[in-house]
């Protein structure tokens, strides 16, 4: 069967298993992204999340022996939900951002895949491939856009002219000779809003990222967060979405296609009380299946806690206060004792002064003493 006419038959039935947009590209070395992969890393700038060696990350045939060609596939997600939850006194309320939003993606892109490469097979004899979604040694925006689907933003996201940056990615790749398609030609041009608009500076130069500084990747991690992205994190449990809503490619898109990638708003927008004290099994029952707890309860935990802080929330105070005498995880009692101190009650001090005597850990109270220098904050006022 002559490629290009198979090439026709693979995009009709994308559309078919719901693949928004999907773009095919030569597997040669991404030659141009070995040095600055280097660069990355020489700077520090990179999350630790990463996969592989960087010649694995370039070179597709190290992946596939006889790789020919790069399947890539977007698949859109919606940027609004109906009727959000409203964050009252008392009911305060954190936030995941849209990339958590209903099934985690990397389910449903792999379905899809999966469903894809099944297609194939049953077309071309002898075919080989290897699917991956993000967490895979490919870079799934250098493939997409190298596949036309979008280009490179000065927010290092993958910008299509449908959907905006509001798309998963994943990529597929084979052994067939695909004919390449062409890649986007646009950019954008004079814009810097999304580097102006970041709170960490973290988005160094256009289309540059130094990973520790970002906040969506600060909020995955699982220590003691420093004080200054405590301030600039608000009400924000799980990545962040300040590079994409300032983006105006971003302006109007709101994307509705597929069921399981809506949004739950008592899920993406949870009360913060309850979750302190959410076993582990209530935990995985109720968020596992979305993608921002692969890192597990903890730092969405701490995260909640400094979102509680952040609204100086006093009716949270008896449960902080519980977490920082009980609870076995020195994060969790340290960042308690730092937010019980930032939202001020003299109860909360006092606990802080009492539980104090008794902690053994020293990060703990290292935190514990920020929490009690709020109270002579107070105290001089
Ligand atoms: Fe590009 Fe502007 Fe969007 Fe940033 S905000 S990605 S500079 S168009």
């Amino acid at each position: 069967m002559a490629y290009e006419q198979l090439k026709e038959e693979i995009v009709a039935y994308s559309k078919e298993i719901g693949i928004d947009k999907i773009g095919f590209a030569a597997a040669n070395e991404f030659s141009e992204m070995k040095s600055r992969l280097e660069l990355q890393q020489e700077a520090g700038y990179q999350s630790g999340f990463e996969k592989g060696t960087n010649e694995e990350r370039t070179q597709p045939e190290l992946l596939l022996s006889n790789a020919q060609s790069i399947v890539a596939i977007a698949v859109a997600y919606p940027s609004r939900m109906k009727n959000p939850p409203k964050s009252k006194k008392g009911e305060r309320r954190g936030n995941f951002c849209r990339a958590s939003w209903g099934t985690d993606y990397h389910d449903v892109l792999n379905e899809k895949l999966d469903k894809l490469s099944t297609f194939i097979a049953t077309k071309i004899t002898g075919f080989q491939f290897r699917s991956m979604v993000d967490t895979g040694e490919l870079s799934d925006k250098a493939v997409a856009e190298r596949a036309g689907i979008g280009f490179s933003g000065k927010n290092t996201l993958i910008i299509t002219p449908e959907f905006g940056s509001y798309v998963y990615l994943g990529e597929m790749i084979t052994n067939i000779p695909f004919p390449p398609d062409e890649p986007v030609d646009d950019g954008c041009g004079d814009c810097t809003k999304c580097l102006d608009a970041c709170p960490t500076g973290a988005l160094v130069a256009p289309g540059r990222l130094n990973a520790q500084n970002c906040i969506a990747f600060v909020t995955q991690t699982k220590g003691f967060l420093p004080d200054n992205y405590r301030e600039m994190m608000g009400n924000q449990l799980y990545g962040f979405d300040t590079c994409q809503l300032v983006c105006p490619r971003n302006k109007q898109v709101d994307t509705h296609l597929h069921p399981e990638l809506e949004p739950d708003p008592e899920l993406v927008k949870p009360q913060l009380i309850p979750l302190l004290s959410v076993s582990n099994r209530e935990f995985k029952e109720k968020f596992g299946s979305m993608a921002g707890s692969w890192r597990g309860k903890k730092p969405i935990q701490r995260n909640a806690i400094i979102a509680l802080a952040h609204y100086k929330d006093e009716a949270a105070v008896d449960e902080l206060i519980r977490l920082m005498k009980e609870d076995p995880r020195p994060v969790i009692r340290g960042t308690a004792a730092w937010a019980i101190g930032k939202i001020g009650t003299s109860d909360g001090f006092d606990a802080i002064h009492a539980a104090r005597e008794k902690e053994t850990d020293e990060e703990v109270i290292i935190e514990m003493d920020k929490g009690l220098a709020f109270e002579k904050v107070k105290q001089n006022i």
